[in-house]
């Protein structure tokens, strides 16, 4: 039976708000989830594998979904922002506003509005690396499995094209933004992460170096819903990649870019190495590092990846980058800690390992006093009744915020937790 109490308000609907949600509401709380985007799954559901079994986020996702589907005691509100808290804990009042959608839950996601949708989009889930319609999903399994129009393409009602293509009235473009009210008794702030933004780290050629792409790229090019198909083939032409290189600790442990280890950086190249090996059995990788962080259990899958022939690791930092102008190959020029010298090598792609830095917009006002010098929520700055969950307290792997999202969830249950 559920509580009679004000339900837990959940802001962010990654891995680690949901499971936040469901277990509050599995052990009698009510949750809302209040997510930015139109479906929820946040970052994990563009990871092609999870290390270190290289198996597909998706099947654990779905288990997610369908726990929140099947839970009466949880509300998920998508495509909204919260506008502003207050309250104290055990009452408190957020507003946010909800951004139209313009299709409504008949949709059945029959891709027909898509389809007579005239207009295109950069298609943010990929990175940009393929486009949309203005009438789109995010991905295959995307819940819920309704779609959306962007209205920064949209034409609006001077095309109106997906209107008659849609045969269950699903589309309205006059929808607005609507302004809600949350009453809830204590706050969750699971809103995770983006990657850092490569081009601000000049010497590793991101935006210069046609060739040169981030890890979260890379997982989107190895995914079969991704925009290659799946194929790992390079941006510039797409030559398969038989060659390719990854620059560790590209922004993070660095304090002009992001002061903090990333936590899954090593990991995540690691996985990726494992991706390439797979794909063409006579392929290289080179890992340039500072040093690899692997800790604990992960232990085993370095010495894994290590143990490939094809696979060799140099203790040394990227220092620059640069394109061969005939090949489009990388160019890379990095130090050699153990052979004591500066070197160059050539790949037909790197992969710059950039960390993850905390999701700052949508928090609403008088949050900057509750977070650390980096950005994360610090427990210890917030007041009573308001928590943080997963990558937004601390760069983690899924394994590790799913652990503290079930802890936040305990602590929602009540009295003052830290
Ligand atoms: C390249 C790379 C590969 C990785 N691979 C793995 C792996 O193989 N295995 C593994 O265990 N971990 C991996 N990770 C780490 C993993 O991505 C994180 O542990 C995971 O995403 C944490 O989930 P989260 O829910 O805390 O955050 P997120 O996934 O970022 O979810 C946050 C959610 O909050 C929403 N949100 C943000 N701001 C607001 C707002 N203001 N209002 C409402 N909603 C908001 C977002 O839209 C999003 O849906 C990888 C990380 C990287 C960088």
């Amino acid at each position: 039976m559920s509580s009679d109490k004000l339900p837990v308000a959940v802001i962010g609907g990654g891995i680690s708000g949901m499971t936040t949600a469901v277990e509050a509401a599995e052990t009698g709380l009510r949750a809302v989830i209040i997510e930015r985007e139109h479906w929820l799954g946040g970052r994990v559901f563009g990871m092609h594998r999870y290390f270190p079994k290289l198996c597909s986020p998706l099947c654990g996702m779905e288990i997610n979904f369908q726990r929140v589907r099947r839970n009466p005691d949880i509300t998920v509100i998508t495509g909204a922002e919260l506008v502003s808290l207050s309250g104290s804990d055990g009452d408190f009042t957020l507003k946010a506003t909800k951004n139209p959608r313009f299709i409504n839950a008949n949709c059945t996601a029959c891709d027909k509005c898509a389809q007579a949708c005239p207009v295109e989009r950069n298609d943010d889930f990929n990175l940009g690396m393929s486009k949309t319609k203005a009438a789109y999903i995010r991905h295959p399994m995307a819940f819920p499995a309704v779609y959306a129009i962007d209205p920064s393409v949209c034409e609006g009602e001077k095309c109106a094209k997906c209107v008659p293509a849609c045969g269950y009235g699903a589309i309205e473009l006059a929808q607005k933004p609507e302004t809600l009210e949350i009453r809830a008794s204590s706050v969750v702030y699971a809103t995770g992460w983006k990657p850092y933004d490569a081009a601000k780290i000049g010497n590793l050629g991101f935006g210069r170096v046609s060739n040169v792409i981030t890890n979260v790229m890379m997982e989107r090019i190895a995914s079969p819903s991704g925009p290659t198909g799946g194929r790992i083939v390079r941006p510039s032409d797409g030559k398969e990649v038989k060659n390719i290189a990854f620059a560790q600790c590209a922004g993070s442990r660095d304090e002009n870019h992001l002061a903090h280890c990333s936590a899954v950086c090593c990991l995540a190249s690691l996985k990726q190495v494992a991706y390439l090996r797979e794909a063409y059995k006579d392929s290289k990788a080179t890992v340039f590092y500072i040093d690899i962080r692997t800790p604990g259990k992960y232990e085993g899958f370095y010495a894994k990846i290590a143990a490939d022939p094809g696979v060799s690791f140099i203790k040394g930092k990227v220092a620059g980058v640069e394109e061969d102008p005939a090949t489009r190959d990388v160019i890379i020029t990095a130090e050699d800690v153990a052979g004591g010298a500066k070197k160059s090598y050539v790949a037909d792609m790197l992969v710059l390992a950039t960390g993850m830095e905390p999701n700052s917009a949508g928090l609403g006002a008088g949050v900057s006093g509750w977070l650390d010098s980096g950005g994360f929520f610090a427990p210890e700055k917030t007041p009573a009744g308001i928590y943080s969950a997963g990558v937004a307290k601390n760069p983690a792997d899924v394994s590790a915020s799913l652990m503290d999202a079930t802890a936040t969830a305990v602590k929602c249950l009540g009295g003052r937790w830290t």
